[in-house]
């Protein structure tokens, strides 16, 4: 068993970066591992290497976009002939296979625009939704994450019985400098998994109500998953009250297999936007995709969609190379990471078990998360604070033992996973166990 890892070297070199960079850090949701920021060196497969030496198992997988594994060999050699090709260019010749391949797999894609970040695609789904009903608000979930705009981000509703969100500042998700009023004056927020709720708005209320946009399983909000015949029904609701379903698929996209989310549920929405491991995880890209119906609006520049790198060449070679990899033999890549990630689960429920910590783990594999409590989140809403803080006392304790897991407690997989990557965690996990429960008892009783 290994001790807590030494990370001086990492310490100095953060001192000397967040003298420039705000925080430390380059963006706000860092993880309770990142107050002092490991700085890495080097990655291969699912290791990371860091400043000191430190090898670390990467099941935070940037949050959730590298899903290859690092320096996947194919990968890369598909992005350097691409680069090596054309390196700018407003159009090429990679296009039409990323496209076609998207097209193929997805069953909502009839017609797909690529951006750069999933935030976004989400606007632009927003902005066709409008434009297609001539409606203007949008229906969002409790606790589900769309992206970090003004108008989508967090809040929280005061009164249920008028599901008007208001900004709330108690959270991760709370800020400063937000457009007065912009949440209340564009959306709605309802829970999730309650589709009476989402019947009696749209029977009150549904003339004004341009789309409903859902993460499929809110993996953002604890990795609950759809209650049965859930989505069905939301699928069933909007198109009687001729509201575009959308679905966010920033991070089911892929890692529940190249269809998405859309696919393995078996509910096909009208738009749905994919991001992080849509390319790979090496570069950064985007998707809207939807029904021709609805992306026609493009087409005919009723609705505009911009942005200086849409399709930018790299990007498109890595969404081609990243569905040729993880597509072949059946999705065998995708099948193995989920095996050896549901492996790893069993040890950290296992482990959990012998200390005598409440701990279960919910969600699809390969975006499933932990939680210390006996059962499993049955809506998103139930994710409160005092869940997350033991959550994250697990996930710190794992950290200083070489296991980084994201976002709280989301083990992302990546199609890299071993068998040794298996033993890795069950080598670093007991002794991580022991000291989290020490840590929640203290803290907790
Ligand atoms: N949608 C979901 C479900 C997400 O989890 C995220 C980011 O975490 C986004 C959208 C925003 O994507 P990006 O960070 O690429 O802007």
């Amino acid at each position: 068993m290994t001790a807590t890892l030494d990370t001086t070297s990492n310490r100095a070199y953060h001192d000397r970066v967040k003298k420039v960079l705000p925080g430390g850090v380059h963006y706000n949701f860092n993880m309770p591992w990142e107050e002092v920021p490991i700085h890495f060196t080097g990655g291969r497969g699912s290791r990371l290497f860091d400043m000191d030496g430190n090898e670390y198992l990467d099941l935070y997988a940037r949050f959730g976009a590298m899903i290859l594994g690092h320096s996947h060999e194919e990968y890369i050699e598909a992005l350097g002939t691409a680069m090596r090709d054309v390196l700018c260019a407003s159009h090429t010749d990679f296009d039409a296979d990323a496209l076609e391949l998207m097209n193929r797999h997805i069953p909502c894609a009839e017609m797909v625009r690529f951006a750069v970040s999933g935030s976004e695609v989400l606007q632009a789904a927003l902005r066709l939704a409008r434009a297609y009903t001539g409606r203007n608000r949008f229906v969002r979930f409790e606790n589900h994450y769309h992206g970090s705009y003004d108008n989508i981000m967090g809040g929280r509703v005061p009164d249920r019985a008028d599901p008007v969100p208001v900004d709330f500042r108690g959270d991760l998700k709370g800020t400063a400098g937000r457009a007065t009023d912009i949440m209340a004056d564009q959306s709605f927020m309802l829970p999730w998994n309650d589709a009476d709720a989402l019947e009696t708005l749209l029977a009150e209320r549904g003339e004004e109500i341009a789309c409903v946009l859902t993460e499929p399983v809110c993996v953002n909000g604890g990795s609950v998953e759809p209650a049965p015949g859930y989505l069905e029904r939301v699928r069933e609701l909007c198109t009687r009250y001729g509201v575009v379903l959308i679905f966010d698929e920033v991070i089911t996209g892929m890692r529940m297999g190249l269809g998405g989310a859309q696919k393995a549920l078996g509910v096909t929405p009208d738009l749905a936007t994919f991001g992080k491991a849509l390319a790979g995880g090496g570069v950064p890209i985007a998707a809207l995709t939807g029904k021709r119906s609805i992306m026609e609006l493009l087409e005919s520049k009723r609705v505009v969609h911009a942005g200086t790198f849409n399709g930018y060449s790299l990007g498109t070679a890595a969404v081609r190379a990243t569905f040729e990899i993880l597509g072949r033999d059946d999705e065998a890549a995708l099948t193995g990471m989920r095996g050896r990630v549901v492996a790893i689960q069993e040890i950290l429920r296992a482990e959990a078990e012998r200390v005598g910590l409440p701990l279960i783990v919910q969600g699809p594999a390969g975006l499933a998360s932990f939680h210390c409590r006996e059962t499993p989140l049955e809506a998103p809403s139930q994710y409160d604070f005092d869940l997350m803080g033991k959550d994250i006392v697990v996930t710190s304790a794992l950290a200083r033992h070489g296991v980084l897991v994201s976002s709280i407690s989301r083990m992302y997989a990546n199609a890299s996973l071993s068998d040794a990557d298996v033993e890795f965690f069950a080598d670093r996990a007991p002794k991580a166990l022991v000291e989290a429960k020490h840590q929640i008892d203290e803290i907790y009783s």
